[in-house]
Parts: C-alpha cells; sequence; structure tokens
C-alpha cells in the first residue's frame, strides 16, 4: 500500500492529517478551561505530531455535568432501544467508510504495523458496535415467583454516568470496549483517553456524533492520570468507573472510589501469562504462536504469552525454533507494508524494557538473540528471547510489556500448573497439547479469565475477557459486560385475587 523503500530511519508521511485535538464536551469540540495543551508524539521519531488540549479537573467537572445532563433529562436513556440501536449500527458503518483514515492516525500516534489497524483492529471496533447495537432490545428484567400474594419484576436500568479511563496500547479497541455496553444499556459517559494516543478517540467520537448521538451523552477528556483521571474517579456525579491500565494505578482508582461515592469499578489490569508448550504439542505451531502471543503489538499486550513454559523433551528443539522465528521478525516503519513490529509506545517504556533485558543478562539467563534497540531513532527494540529462565527472575515475575520472549522448562504437569499459577495475576494462559486429558486438566487448573487451547489471542466481540487475581475484576466484550452497566430494581405489587 505505501513505499517498501522507506525505512523507520526516514520515516513514511502518514497519509492522514489531525483534525482534532480538543476535547469533546457536550456535543462540541472545545479548548481546555486552562488553555493548556500538551504533545503528543510519534514513537517512530518521538517529534511531536500535534498539540492537544489538555483536560484538567475543571474539564472533567463540565463533562461530567454534560453527561448528567444528557442522562437526568436527555433523550438517550428515554428513547427506544431500537433508536439507540440504529444510532450503534449507523456508527458501525461510518467506522468502517472511514476505516484507512482511522486506522492511519492510530497507527501515527501509537506506532502499531498499519496492517494490523487497519486489518484488524479498526473493523474489531465496526463488529464490536454491531454486537453491542444487538443487544439494545434484548436487555429487560425478569418476573420472580416469590413467596405470598406479591408481583414481583426486576427492571434492568442504565447505571447513569459512567467514567471510563483507558491505557495507550490499544486505544481504540479499549474504547470500544468500554462505550459498547455502556450506550447499549442507555448509559451516559466521560471517558479519559491515555495521554500517550489521545488522537483516534476523538476522530471516531465525531463519527458517532454524525451517527445521531445526542450531545453529551459521550464526552471525551484528553489528559492525565493523576489530574483527569483522578478528578473522574473522585467524581460524586459518577456512578461507574470502568478502568484498563496497570496494576498499581488501579489501586489507586479503587480507593478514589472508596474515598468518593463509593461507585461500582470494573478494572482490567496487568497480566504474566503463561504459554505452556506440552511433549505432544506440534511444535512448529506452538513455536509460531508463542511467538505471536508474545511479539504482537510489539508486546504491549496485557494477556501476552509472557511465561513461554516448554516441556524438557522438547525444549531445545523450541529454544532453536523461536530464537530463529524471533530473528526473522520484521522490524521497522509500521507503515510499511509487510513490517510484524513498530516501535514501542515511548521513551519510558523503551527505557523500562531495556532495563528488564539487563534485568535477565544479570540473573544469568541466556540470550538466545536481540537485546538492544533497534536503529539509533525512535523506539525501537530488538525482538529479544530468553532462555533458561527461572520462576524468581524479575523477567519472570514481572510485566515487561515489550518484545521480550522468556522461555522456562518444566518436567510434569502437576509441576507446572503449580508454577503457573505461582502469579500475582491471573488474566489468561495458552495451553499447546493433543491430549484432551491434559487439555482438560489444564483448563480447570488455571487460574485465570480466558485459556486458549492450541490457539492464543482470539478476541471475538462475543468473548468475555478479564482477570483473575490481581488482573482485575468484571469482564468485558461478550454477554458478561451489560452487568457492569447496569442496575437491577425489584418492584413488587401486592395480587389483589391469588386465587389468579
Ligand atoms: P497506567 O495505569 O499509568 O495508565 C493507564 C491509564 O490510567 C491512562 O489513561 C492514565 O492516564 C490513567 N491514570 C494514570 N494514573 C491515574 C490516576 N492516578 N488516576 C486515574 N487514572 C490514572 O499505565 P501506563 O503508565 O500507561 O503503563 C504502565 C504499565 O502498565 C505498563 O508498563 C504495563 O505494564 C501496564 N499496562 C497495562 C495495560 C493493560 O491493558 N493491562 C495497558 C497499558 C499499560
Amino acid at each position: 500500500r505505501y513505499s517498501t523503500a522507506a525505512a523507520h530511519e526516514n520515516p513514511i508521511t502518514p497519509p492522514v492529517s489531525v483534525q482534532y485535538d480538543k476535547l469533546l464536551i457536550d456535543g462540541k469540540f472545545v479548548d481546555a478551561a486552562s488553555g493548556k495543551t500538551f504533545p503528543t508524539l510519534d514513537p517512530r521519531t518521538g517529534e511531536v505530531i500535534a498539540h492537544v488540549a489538555e483536560g484538567d479537573a475543571e474539564d472533567i467537572n463540565r463533562a461530567v455535568s454534560a453527561a448528567r445532563k444528557a442522562f437526568d433529562e436527555g433523550p438517550w436513556p428515554r428513547m427506544t432501544a431500537y433508536e439507540r440501536q440504529k444510532i450503534l449500527l449507523r456508527f458501525a458503518d461510518l467506522i468502517e467508510k472511514h476505516n484507512d483514515e482511522i486506522a492511519a492516525l492510530e497507527t501515527w500516534d501509537n506506532g502499531k504495523p498499519y496492517e494490523q489497524s487497519a486489518q484488524i483492529e479498526v473493523p474489531m471496533v465496526a463488529r464490536i458496535f454491531r454486537y453491542y447495537a444487538g443487544w439494545t432490545d434484548k436487555i429487560h428484567g425478569l418476573t420472580v415467583p416469590a413467596d405470598g400474594p406479591h408481583h414481583v419484576q426486576t427492571l434492568h436500568e442504565p447505571i447513569g454516568v459512567a467514567g471510563q479511563i483507558i491505557p495507550w496500547n490499544f486505544p481504540l479497541l479499549m474504547f470500544a470496549w468500554k462505550i459498547g455496553p455502556a450506550l447499549a444499556c442507555g448509559n451516559t459517559v466521560v471517558l479519559k483517553t491515555a495521554e500517550q494516543t489521545p488522537l483516534s478517540a476523538l476522530l471516531v467520537s465525531k463519527l458517532l456524533y454524525e451517527a445521531g448521538l445526542p450531545d453529551g451523552v459521550l464526552n471525551i477528556v484528553s489528559g492525565f492520570g493523576p489530574t483527569a483521571g483522578a478528578t473522574l474517579c473522585s467524581h460524586m456525579d459518577v456512578d461507574k468507573i470502568a478502568f484498563t491500565g496497570s496494576t498499581d494505578t488501579g489501586r489507586i482508582v479503587l480507593e478514589l472510589s472508596a474515598k468518593s461515592n463509593l461507585k461500582p469499578v470494573t478494572l482490567e489490569l496487568g497480566g504474566k501469562s503463561p504459554f505452556i508448550v506440552c511433549e505432544d504439542a506440534d511444535v512448529d505451531q506452538a513455536v509460531e504462536l508463542a511467538h505471536s502471543a508474545l511479539f504482537f503489538n510489539q508486546g504491549q499486550c496485557c494477556c501476552a504469552g509472557s511465561r513461554t513454559y516448554v516441556h524438557e523433551k522438547v525444549y531445545d528443539e523450541f529454544v532453536a525454533k523461536a530464537k530463529a522465528r524471533a530473528q526473522k521478525r520484521t522490524v521497522g516503519d509500521p507503515f510499511k507494508a509487510g513490517i510484524e513490529q513498530g516501535p514501542q509506545i515511548d521513551g519510558e517504556q523503551f527505557e523500562k524494557i531495556l532495563k528488564y533485558i539487563r534485568f535477565g543478562q544479570e540473573a544469568g539467563a541466556t540470550l538466545e538473540t536481540g537485546g538492544d534497540r533497534h536503529g539509533t531513532k525512535g523506539y525501537y527494540i530488538q525482538p529479544t528471547v530468553f532462555s533458561n529462565v527461572k520462576d524468581d527472575m524479575p523477567i519472570a515475575k514481572e510485566e515487561i510489556f515489550g518484545p521480550v520472549q522468556t522461555i522456562l522448562k518444566f518436567k510434569d504437569l502437576n509441576e507446572v500448573i503449580q508454577r503457573a499459577n505461582n502469579s500475582v495475576y491471573g488474566l489468561a494462559a495458552g495451553v499447546f497439547t493433543h491430549n484432551i486429558d491434559t487439555a482438560n486438566t489444564l483448563m480447570r487448573a488455571l487460574r485465570v479469565g480466558t485459556v486458549w487451547i492450541n490457539c492464543f489471542d482470539i478476541f471475538d466481540a462475543t468473548i468475555p475477557f478479564g482477570g483473575y487475581k490481581m488482573s482485575g475484576t468484571g469482564r468485558e466484550k461478550g454477554e458478561y459486560s451489560l452487568k457492569n452497566y447496569l442496575q437491577v430494581k425489584a418492584v413488587v405489587t401486592p395480587i389483589k385475587n391469588p386465587a389468579w
């Protein structure tokens, strides 16, 4: 699609311009109350893409007021479910119509391969909104057979104003996972984007208003965590918070809710997901999937298969093939065709990953390949593979969030179950075996929110996703996500003539 001649040292000019750089409050693009802006950077070079309005406490207050008014007085929670459905379906059509423009903005701001944005992520965003559009007129309560002469029913009502905070690794998918169920249930929203990636949500939200969303139903505030994010979490007029990001910040979010109005909180946090390759696995397939489980999205996935446990009988073969595969990985300008890996999101993550690579070497793991920056400009890191990794090394315990595969050896099933579960995290796991008994044992024994068997990273709109343990609370996607955005009201009326 683009010239293959240009390398990342000489970045390709993105085929898109920044049209929206303000806050979106009450259906209008407005400056921050303070007039402040902050730069958002191109991870290919570290250069400024645009200066974006910087939302602060006062802007969150304005956005919450707009969302409150849209909920308490506006048409959104009162219109028929079918009307809401039509708006969400029109929005999905507009996303498809603008697919390439949205994808280019996402890649520019985030650094992920354009082919990934254009062929996987933006189409998935449209799919998620169609999925939730389908739910709008299927959300309803029950009649309940209570003891005594009472007619009892439950009403499933929207919870009110939802505050949502998202990270930078999948800016638009996280937007869709959050906004989709919230709007389908009839809520209004204030969403704070990540400070590293504010651009795509603004463009897409403009399309949602074009699809007919009433003013104030969705408000987007770009800005920083300790200012805009914390104000949203503490706000007395916000009825619910949904957060995705690091476990440390998740703890702060819960605390801010507890100290204000005890709003319910759902959290999607970090992970250190085991990827278990049993002795009977198809090694070539396992190598390829373990590679993508870790390296996909520059290794910046909360569910990355970041502890690769391989049975001792196939360990040496696996390590040799994993190393060869990593050495073939194409790294470079994400706008270039055929590129598998672009730059990391920013200088902070880049430094953090290089620090973990040093930790791995110092702890005595074997550096099979990679281990340094790629090129001299931007935040590119060589695909890195460590073998002979031990469970107590920092690279095996902590979330690196980068292109660093760690391979560990195991002998038997009970041992690997115990080691895989020995983590504060419990987000996901991959299991590679052709033995149904082994698969059944592992799927039940692993304390994680998702088990992928002979596959990995299958993210369908219908499949619930979320964590056990310190990987979070609540589920996103699928029917389960609706619970996060609904209140249940019990209604009791006496039955005058119990004979009927
Ligand atoms: P983070 O948790 O600091 O940021 C995520 C979001 O939370 C951002 O929108 C941020 O502005 C906001 N935030 C930060 N402080 C806040 C506060 N006090 N109150 C309210 N909101 C706040 O994550 P990060 O700094 O971008 O990344 C750090 C690490 O988090 C990464 O290295 C990675 O390990 C992990 N991470 C996990 C995910 C995931 O999907 N689970 C995503 C991104 C990062």
